[in-house]
């Protein structure tokens, strides 16, 4: 007998398998997303996976309205294409950051609509409906508003500083517990949609609330937990539409968004309830000023002296930071290690694990100029070598080279493990001006005796250097 197509595309079978194959590739893109060379093809696989686990969903009897489900597609394709397209690299980070928020945000209407459904149909769903239901409303509801924190922070449209509102703490406490005695007033049997929308509202001040403190070196343990919390939360909200591509989906989001944010936590030796409690970053003296607001003097130098200091040197470090970054300086920056070491310059790249905006910046960076994998040496194993290193230069780099970090108990950054530049023999920071870092926090190397700062966008220092090494 042979089956219509239909029935045997709408089989739950036939979109089990769908699913499962969309998992295997889901996970086999994580995989190859974890080295520079096979990350654009982790992309692709991932998102192959992607359009199969919706593709299957679409197949789903009683899906829902597909004029409406077109409509969604449509929007998010115009929105989103373009974005995507469009994006500086540079500004990924908040890109990402957003769309994490959309990805939360939809969870918690997802888990507003179900209550509401439920009650048109004569109440409160079952408690293992119920549950996940609240628990996406919250989380999801926290990680939306935290991201569009997060992204305003990224972007410059708020002060990357830490914005604390008086007993901070206990207002965060009552939203919490706002929001958590709702739920079970509703997990208790209470039917009130008035309720559900003050555990929404309770949970997006929450959000607000528990990221407009944190300052800039805690931002990226902070982006990672809310990742984290929006898988969380979409696999919540597969439990409560009983969606195994959301659950398995939402929980890979979860359970690698949490490892990545131990793994941040770790590297800036922070622990996470104390970042969410906290409020570290800012304050600090102004750059250029003493604790008594005194001038403090720097001595700045041209391409030709480095070039000079570069070309006799044995060893040289490259520290980048997010100015490279900016000014798309990694092509000359390996042009200038190639020179180097064509006149027998040893030339490594220290890698500090939160430098620039998103984990692995550096390292995506410096693979696209094709710098060798093996000359980039992270943090813990290149910091005992400094002092035996002869120039280090720093291409955009400040918060994670700042000394203060170290020596200074009373800096919003103490603690946190730096690159160890100032303990190399001779020290050249390439940056525009005396500009803070993200942290907003003035830089004790700059003014050290064995520092000289030279001018310019980072792309332009070092191509000047660069001109000058080859004529020497
Ligand atoms: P910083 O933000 O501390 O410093 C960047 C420096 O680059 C600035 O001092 C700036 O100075 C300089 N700069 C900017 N544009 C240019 C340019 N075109 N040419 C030359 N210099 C330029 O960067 P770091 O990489 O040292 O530290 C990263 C910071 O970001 C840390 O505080 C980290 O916690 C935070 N963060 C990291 C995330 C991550 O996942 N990696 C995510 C979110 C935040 P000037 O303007 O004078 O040129």
């Amino acid at each position: 007998m042979t089956l219509p197509l239909a029935s045997v595309l709408q089989d739950p079978d036939f979109i089990n398998v769908a699913y499962i194959v969309a998992f295997v590739l889901f996970i086999l893109g994580i995989r190859l997303l974890t080295h520079p060379s096979t990350a654009r093809r982790g992309n692709i696989v991932a998102a192959v996976g992607m359009a199969i686990a919706v593709a299957a969903t679409l197949l789903t009897e009683d899906v829902g309205d597909y004029g409406l489900i077109a409509l969604g597609i449509a929007l998010g394709t115009v929105i989103g294409v373009p974005a995507a397209r469009q994006v500086k690299m540079t500004a990924m980070p908040q890109m990402v950051a957003l769309f994490n928020g959309v990805g939360g945000g939809a969870v918690a209407l997802i888990s507003w609509a179900e209550y509401r459904e439920a009650l048109h149909l004569g109440g409160n769903p079952e408690l293992e409906t119920l549950i996940p239901i609240l628990f996406a409303a919250i989380i999801g509801s926290v990680s939306f508003w935290g991201s569009n924190i997060a992204f305003g922070k990224l972007q410059g449209i708020l002060p990357g500083k830490p914005i604390q509102l008086p007993g901070q703490q206990f207002l965060n406490l009552g939203v919490l517990l706002v929001a958590l005695v709702s739920a079970v007033l509703i997990a208790s049997g209470t039917e009130s949609e008035g309720l559900f929308i003050a555990i929404l509202v309770a949970a997006a001040l929450l959000g607000n609330m528990m990221v407009l403190p944190i300052g800039g070196a805690d931002m990226p343990v902070v982006i990672s937990l809310l990742n984290a919390l929006t898988g969380l939360s979409a696999a919540a909200a597969g439990m409560a539409l009983d969606n195994t591509a959301l659950i398995v989906g939402g929980m890979i989001v979860g359970a690698s968004g949490t490892i990545l944010t131990n793994l941040m936590a770790k590297a800036m030796n922070r622990s996470i309830p104390n970042i969410v409690a906290g409020g570290f970053g800012g304050g600090g003296t102004a750059p250029g000023a003493t604790e008594d607001g005194e001038e403090k003097p720097v001595r700045s130098t041209d391409a030709l002296s480095v070039a000079t200091q570069l070309s006799y040197a044995d060893r040289v470090v490259v520290a980048p930071g997010y100015g490279m970054a900016v000014a798309q300086a990694q092509h000359t920056v390996r042009e200038l290690g190639d020179e180097l070491e064509k006149r027998g310059v040893e030339v490594e790249y220290a890698i500090h694990p939160v430098a620039g905006r998103m984990p692995g910046h550096m390292n995506v960076l410096l693979a696209e100029a094709d710098v060798p994998y093996e000359a980039l040496k992270e943090m813990d194993e290149i910091n005992p070598s400094f002092p035996e290193v002869d120039v280090t230069l720093v291409i955009g780099a400040n918060d994670v080279t700042n000394p203060a970090a170290r020596e200074n108990e009373g800096s919003p950054i103490y603690g946190m493990p730096i690159l160890d530049v100032d303990k190399s023999e001779q020290v050249v920071v390439l940056k525009r001006s005396m500009n803070t870092g993200f942290a907003g926090i003035d830089n004790p190397l700059f003014y050290n005796e064995n520092t000289a700062l030279l001018f310019g966008d980072a792309k332009a220092s070092v191509g000047e250097v660069l001109s000058a090494v080859k004529e020497l």
